[in-house]
């Protein structure tokens, strides 16, 4: 299968006009793709704003192997393409553009896009969210330059080098097995003593022999000038600090969601999630949220594609209300 960006069915040109919509999707992982395939399926003629990623983060991802119907597991590109092909069967079209601008004061709700606007009579917000940076010098000089956020885009940069991984959760765990298929070294640096990984995924890790582990330390300073050359790494409990030699920092650390186009218009948590119902209605009526930009808890492929379709089953039933409000204010009057 191939995960053929020419197949996205994109429209170079801008449209001149509005273009007025049913269903908006904002974001086409897995949250926005289920949801553009449930919204299709409901003959809605959903629109999906792919953004530059199609896919979000599990276009990234190696093998996923927990997501049903695969129990090979399946690569996350090609379960993407799946996605898309199944929403475009049944008629939803997905765009290679990005929203930059929302208005949702009244509805249909205005969305500004690079290309164009669109008019929609409802939103389904599932912009995901993004690696968390550390904030440490040296980030963001490096950036591309040997520290990375990405083991399955760019670990075949480190053949035969010496990498660092920050972080102890799934993330963390699961990109340092990847990497030891490319690095002499991969020594994942933690700021406890204890991962916060799965069972499985510790087990594997610490039996596999490239993977080494630096506990209760942080990485307070990258060093290199085109490109990476060591880290400062500073014990939490000591204090010490020492410089390690390194090639490659690959930063695992949580996510942030992407839902600042939406600040001072709908509710967010302390994180900046959206806040959402358990039928996906955010505070704006008409507007859904799913996926990981709403989700501070499970983040997985399945629960946001559940969410997703979720949130496209409540955007038909809220336009079959209004339909229905509009058809008993016309015999009324
Ligand atoms: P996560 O579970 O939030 O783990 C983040 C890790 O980074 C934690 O170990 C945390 O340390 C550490 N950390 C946070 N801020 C830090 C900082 N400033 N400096 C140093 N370390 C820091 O994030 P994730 O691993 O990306 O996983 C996100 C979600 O996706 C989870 O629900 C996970 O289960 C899921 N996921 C699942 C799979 C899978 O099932 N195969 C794969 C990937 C992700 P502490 O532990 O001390 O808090």
């Amino acid at each position: 299968m191939d995960f053929n960006l020419s197949s996205m069915g994109s429209s170079p040109k801008a449209p001149a006009e509005p273009v007025h919509v049913k269903v908006l999707i904002l974001g086409s992982g897995p949250a926005g793709l289920s949801a553009a395939l449930y919204a299709a399926r409901a003959d809605l003629n959903p629109v999906v704003l792919a953004g530059m990623d199609l896919g979000g983060q599990v276009a990234l991802t190696y093998t996923v192997e927990n997501y049903p119907g695969f129990p090979e597991g399946v690569s996350g590109p090609d379960l993407v393409n799946l996605f898309q092909k199944q929403a475009e069967r049944f008629g939803a079209k997905v765009e290679f553009d990005t929203a930059t601008e929302v208005d949702l004061s009244q509805r249909p709700f205005r969305v500004k896009t690079y290309n164009g606007e669109y008019l929609a009579e409802t939103l389904i917000i599932s912009t995901g969210a993004t690696p968390t940076r550390l904030g440490v010098p040296g980030e963001n000089k490096l950036t591309g330059r040997g520290v990375s956020f990405c083991a399955t885009c760019d670990g075949w940069f480190f053949k035969g080098k010496n990498v660092i991984v920050v972080g102890g959760g799934d993330s963390a765990i699961e990109e340092s097995l990847f990497l030891t298929r490319y690095a002499d070294s991969v020594t994942v640096v933690h700021r406890r003593d204890e991962l916060r990984a799965g069972a499985i995924l510790q087990k594997r890790a610490f039996a596999e022999p490239k993977i080494k582990f630096i506990w209760n330390s942080v990485v307070t300073d990258i060093h290199g000038e085109s490109k990476v050359e060591s880290v400062t790494l500073k014990n939490v409990i000591t204090q010490d600090t020492t410089e390690m030699p390194v090639d490659g920092v690959f930063i695992f650390i949580g996510h942030t969601p992407n839902t600042q186009l939406f600040t001072g218009q709908l509710e967010m948590d302390d994180q900046n999630y959206l806040v959402s119902d358990k039928r996906m209605r955010t505070n704006v009526e008409g507007v859904f949220a799913c996926g990981e930009s709403a989700d501070p808890v499970f983040r997985q492929v399945i629960t946001s594609a559940g969410m997703g379709a979720a949130a496209a089953i409540q955007a038909n039933h809220f336009l079959d209300a209004q339909e229905m409000d509009a058809e008993t204010a016309t015999a009324i009057s």
